[in-house]
């Protein structure tokens, strides 16, 4: 997966379009061991992010990233691990601008 960010400002995020959701929603259900819910990618954007923003709420717990404060939902994987994603299905180890120094900063107890 390649991306080119744009080099002006101070985002650097590229909005995920509704396959690239699917297939994260459907990576996060294989994660957590459950199966993935129907998403209706001819729904608008808003929509669609909108249910994959609910589907992984109901599957994690909700926390706070404690290297970039950004909110995150920690979802029991299928070997009894945490592992933290965003509201977008995105792991929160490829997301996380911190994921450096996140990597020793394990699963809040
Ligand atoms: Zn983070």
């Amino acid at each position: 997966m390649s991306r080119t960010f744009p080099k002006t400002g101070s985002s650097t995020y590229t909005a995920p379009d509704a396959d690239e959701l699917v297939r994260r929603v459907a990576q996060v259900a294989a994660v957590a061991g459950t199966s993935a819910p129907f998403i209706n990618t001819d729904a608008p954007i808003e929509l669609v992010r909108c249910q994959v923003s609910r589907f992984v709420s109901s599957l994690g717990r909700p926390g706070t990233c404690r290297a970039c404060d950004r909110t995150i939902f920690w979802i029991r994987t299928t070997n009894g691990k945490n592992a933290p994603y965003t509201r977008e299905a995105l792991s929160h180890f490829a997301d996380c601008p911190a994921a450096a120094t996140f990597r020793r900063d394990k699963t809040p107890q």
